[in-house]
């Protein structure tokens, strides 16, 4: 039997996550997701940046997991950070970052698993009225989407207006900033708590899934869970001359408690390089 079947895990969250990631849980590990009451995982930083974030992403997670985990008394814990920019290699596209992270007190492990996607309504837009921005309003999915909106000037306490989801309020909020801003001119983002964002909540969702399939997975030496792709080996071999690329090769699955690792061919079946990433066919 597996040691999470049946077993209690505590998610902090603030912003119903719960909806992306009790299902997941429930269906793969039979581990039943509670969320604290009491918990504000505000204080660790907000996306809005009215409290700055000092820590790592990591570190953020670590924190708001063990919040949870002490407030209900549990040796489980999830957490959940999402991060937004543009993309690495498109930068013209917006990109979602988002992390889960799993502790087992008992154990002594944690498990990260990421998903980054480009299905993210991101967006900033910097505006001086209301009718500025109709088209900004349809790229970014609202009214099912939230809005932010505060002074182009700079954050000033009470005039970050968050979760707008109706146009009225969204037009109040417009005016209150733009003569609260020095510059008359209004910082316009989109909400990206995960209650305030479905599209954000599906990413959030693809990844509990494949948090909860690697906690599925055991490791072959001490049975512990959370066997999974630690690292990987580069040096696929081109497909024209047979050198080595800088493509991956082989995957290396890892466990979260013991050093036992075992290299295993990539998922994707792909077993030579295009001679395109290679540095004698074309370089
Ligand atoms: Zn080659
Ligand atoms: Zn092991």
């Amino acid at each position: 039997m597996h040691p999470y079947m049946g077993k209690k895990a505590v998610l902090s969250t603030m912003h119903g996550k719960q909806q992306a990631i009790v299902q997941p849980f429930k269906n793969f590990l039979n581990v039943s997701i509670q969320v604290p009451n009491k918990i504000n995982t505000d204080v660790l930083g907000t996306f809005s940046g009215e409290i700055e974030r000092e820590l790592t992403p990591i570190e953020t997670l670590r924190k708001k997991a063990r919040m949870g985990m002490e407030e209900l008394g549990l040796p489980l814990g999830i957490a959940s950070e999402g991060s937004f920019g543009p993309h690495r290699y498109l930068p013209w596209v917006a990109e979602d970052h988002e992390i889960l992270l799993w502790i087992d007190e008992e154990q002594g492990i944690e498990v990260i698993e990421h998903e980054v996607s480009v299905e993210t309504n991101f967006d900033t837009k910097i505006i001086s009225s209301f009718n500025d921005f109709n088209d900004f309003l349809d790229k970014v999915h609202f009214p099912s989407h939230a809005l932010v909106v505060r002074p182009n000037s700079g954050i000033i306490p009470g005039f970050t207006f968050k979760g707008l989801k109706r146009a009225f309020e969204v037009k109040e909020a417009i005016a209150i900033c733009s003569s609260a801003s020095a510059d008359g001119l209004v910082h316009v983002e989109t909400d990206m708590r995960a209650h305030m964002n479905p599209t954000r909540m599906k990413v959030i969702n693809k990844l509990a899934e494949k948090l909860a399939v690697r906690l599925l997975k055991l490791c072959p030496d001490c049975s512990c869970p959370g066997w999974g792709v630690i690292d990987v080996v580069r040096g696929l071999p081109c497909e024209a001359c047979g050198l080595k690329t800088k493509q991956i090769a082989q995957e290396v699955y890892g466990c979260p408690s013991c050093n036992f690792k075992k290299e295993e061919p990539r998922q994707d079946g792909v077993k030579t390089s295009s001679p395109t990433y290679c540095d004698w066919c074309n370089p």
